[in-house]
């Protein structure tokens, strides 16, 4: 850059002479549209932010500015490289307008006059590279700058919405603990007068108070049934709440797998001959007769899936099973010949509150807890669930846990 503005300088009283540029200027407008052809060409080849509309404005410019340096020459022209740039040309297209302009002094020049001509010529066009290189790169680093200034205030607005949604997460997972506990409460609470409720009417149809009539039998009847429905309902929901507050814990105790099977299959065998439906056990001979884990739990969970069956069942049987599997498991299986699940339901029913027949009409009750819950207790004791179902043609429900033989357990 030094070594140009020294020749600028050098040459400043060096302009050539009248005659020379009155040739030139005598074929001005030839030159003006070499430049406007040269700058056509490059703005078809090069992708350019120039429009071909403005181009001979700027070749007429260009041929002013050249001129106005050859009768004096003067460091302008680097000034002349910067508009250049800003209007947006490529450097393409400016070193072509040198090649045009040599082409052109070499054409209308006596030859002995084409040498000091191109001199200046070509020290006028380097400053006119100089200053059009230099423009683009402040342009470049304008353009930096204003993608670092973009890029900070996205983060710095990135950063305070992260804590927003932070904060709003922090109030949601507070606002569900509560609501877990509040729920946990109330259902603790009911269930005791409930409890009340469902004892002293069981006295009154045991006559503890009198004897009942007819019609008296069957209002008692129907308190009790529907106070289960209620006790069934709040100890899900609890039972709910103590999982979503991770306070779901697990005893652990010997009990024997025959006997518990065999409590869930007596207490659910009325419901099930009430609808008319047949009812098998079967307890694989192979069962240790004592294991290990929470037995009220595992109980809780076949009561559910027998409940589950025989409510979806309107006609043919519920069977109960509990089998070996590998000497590493044991499991349990309740297989029904009812309503079946299709492929879709089959891959929700296990989520909270979720049924397949989500409907205000839907003619069996329960809110969609009891397979939740299975499956949650299943999991923490390190055991599955799964289910094979075809609509129509009942569903098998099938859980495996882990075999835990208590150690003097003999069989
Ligand atoms: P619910 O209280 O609705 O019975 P569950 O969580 O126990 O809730 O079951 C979820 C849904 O799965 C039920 O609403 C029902 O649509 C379906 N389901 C569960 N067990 C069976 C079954 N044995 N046969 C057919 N559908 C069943």
């Amino acid at each position: 850059m030094a070594n140009m503005t020294d020749n600028i300088d050098s040459v400043t009283s060096d302009a050539l002479p009248v005659l020379m540029i009155q040739q030139v200027e005598a074929r001005r407008s030839d030159l003006v549209s070499r430049y406007h052809k040269s700058l056509r060409e490059t703005l078809f080849t090069n992708r350019s932010e120039v429009h071909p509309s403005s181009l001979r404005r700027i070749a007429e410019e260009e041929v002013g500015a050249l001129l106005h340096f050859l009768h004096s020459p003067l460091p302008d022209s680097h000034e002349r490289g910067m508009q250049m740039c800003q209007v947006g040309l490529s450097e393409k297209s400016v070193l072509n307008l040198g090649r045009a302009t040599r082409q052109f002094f070499a054409g209308c020049l006596e030859s002995q006059q084409v040498a000091p001509a191109l001199d200046l010529v070509g020290i006028y066009q380097d400053a006119v590279i100089q200053g059009f290189i230099q423009n683009r790169e402040k342009i470049v680093l304008n353009e930096q700058e204003r993608i670092r200034k973009a890029f900070e205030l996205t983060i710095s607005r990135f950063t305070v919405e992260i804590k927003e949604v932070q904060a709003l997460a922090q109030r949601a997972t507070e606002a569900n603990e509560f609501k877990s506990r509040f729920i946990a409460r109330i259902s603790h609470e009911l269930r005791t007068p409930l409890g009340a409720i469902l004892g002293m009417s069981e006295m009154l149809q045991h006559n503890v108070y009198g004897p009942l009539t007819a019609m008296q039998e069957d209002i008692i009847q129907r308190i009790i049934n529907n106070t289960r429905s209620l006790e069934r309902l709040f100890s899900e929901f609890l039972d709910q709440s103590l999982i979503e507050t991770g306070q779901l814990n697990l005893r652990r105790s010997e009990f024997s797998p025959q006997i518990l099977a065999r409590m869930v299959y007596s207490n659910c065998l009325p419901l099930a001959l009430q609808k008319g439906l047949a009812m098998h056990l079967q307890v694989d001979s192979e069962l240790p007769p004592v294991l290990i884990g929470d037995s009220k739990r595992i109980e809780q969970v076949l009561n559910n899936l027998v409940v589950n069956a025989i409510k979806y069942t309107e006609t043919g049987s519920v069977d109960v099973e509990a089998f070996m599997q590998h000497n590493t498991h044991w499991g349990l299986r309740v297989r029904d010949t009812g309503i079946g699940i299709s492929k879709e339901a089959q891959a929700y029913i296990f989520e909270p509150f979720r049924q397949v027949d989500e409907t205000s009409e839907r003619k069996h009750d329960g809110v969609g807890l009891g397979l939740a819950i299975v499956q949650e207790l299943v999991t923490a004791m390190n055991g599955k669930v799964s289910v094979e179902s075809k609509i129509g043609h009942g569903s098998t429900f099938t859980v495996t846990l882990p075999l835990q033989a208590a150690k003097d357990s003999s069989r």
